[in-house]
């Protein structure tokens, strides 16, 4: 591969292909001045995203790709780049041209002050559901009332990262990647820059209910263990509610002798028992499925295609 770069700029990919030529259009005129790489990550595209990639790492040469065999999600397809990143700084950017690559310059600024981190900060949305700003802002405010870690809040994966911050997220072996949370975790000086976060360019979101719902979930488990301490909790009332069942239910039998009543406290003790096993049982399957997907040991990702040499060599 080429010398080291002193920036990468790294490009999840999920059906963008009316925006990749925008894309690096604009990262090339705010960062040409600069020794830098583009790689972009094709996350099992469905359109011509892959093909416009191809065209542009054709005709310039510090335009690399690494394209994925199917649709691994945004977190591996950024997890992909930062693993084939050489720049002294790594930048991670949005396809869908809603972070404003003209930001880069101000960040890496901080970043060459000695910051190790420097994430770019939401002040306001434009051009989003309502639906989307509203769950976004419970799950920045839920995810950080419950973590043991600062994760900032409205702050998604639009960042620079030092080499030596990329070093400690690939040494982390976690499956389950929610790599905001782990680049908090990793720590070092990190600062911040706020901006107005723009309307996609064109395309439509690749981040359905579904898969916020699992990003949720991934970033809760990952780095918390309020659901499990809750287990606890709701454990712990429980018998003190079936300590007063059963003094009840003696005192019915010994000194009111009224037995036979107890039909409708019995339905409603059984239920609510039932379901709060239920649902601690759901929880702890949450981390036994973490488990088992770290003890399985698959690997993160399969490319399918780059131009980048160490990634394309099997081991
Ligand atoms: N993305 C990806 N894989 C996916 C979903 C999204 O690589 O499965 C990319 C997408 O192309 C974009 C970034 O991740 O560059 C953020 O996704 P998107 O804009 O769809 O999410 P939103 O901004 O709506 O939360
Ligand atoms: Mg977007």
């Amino acid at each position: 591969m080429s010398e080291k770069a002193y920036l990468s700029v790294v490009a999840p990919v999920f059906n963008e292909e009316a925006n990749i030529e925008v894309l690096f259009k604009r990262l090339n005129d705010t960062l040409g001045a600069l020794h830098y790489e583009l790689l972009f990550v094709n996350d099992g595209s469905k359109d011509l995203s892959l093909f416009k990639i191809k065209e542009i790492a054709a005709a310039y040469q510090h335009v690399k790709f690494i394209s994925f065999s199917r649709n691994f999600g945004h977190q591996l397809a950024v997890y992909a780049g930062l693993t084939y990143a050489s720049g002294k700084y790594i930048a991670i950017i949005d396809a869908d041209l809603q972070d404003p690559p003209e930001l880069i310059h101000e960040m890496l600024k901080k970043a060459e002050e000695g910051y190790e981190v420097v994430y770019a900060k939401r002040n306001k949305r434009i051009g989003e559901s309502l639906f989307k700003k509203l769950t976004a802002k419970i799950f920045y405010r839920f995810i950080s009332s419950v973590t043991s870690i600062d994760i900032p809040v409205d702050t998604g994966d639009f960042r620079i990262i030092s080499e030596r911050v990329r070093k400690a997220v690939m040494s982390m072996p976690e499956k389950n990647k929610f790599l905001r949370g782990q680049i908090a975790w990793v720590g070092f000086k990190q600062t911040f820059i706020t901006y107005n976060r723009d309307p996609r360019l064109h395309g439509q979101t690749g981040y359905p209910l579904k898969k916020m719902l699992n990003l949720a979930i991934d970033g809760i488990t990952a780095f918390s263990h309020f659901p499990i301490r809750l287990v606890t909790y709701i454990g712990l009332l429980m018998s003190l509610v079936s300590m007063g069942a059963i003094v009840y239910a003696l005192i019915s039998k010994f000194v009111l002798h009224s037995t036979v009543k107890g039909w409708t406290s019995m339905m409603i003790l059984i239920t609510l028992i039932g379901g709060t096993q239920l649902f601690c049982m759901g929880i702890i399957g949450e981390y036994i499925s973490r488990i088992m997907s770290n003890v399985m040991n698959r690997p993160d990702f399969l490319i399918e295609e780059t131009n980048i040499e160490s990634a394309a060599k099997p081991d």
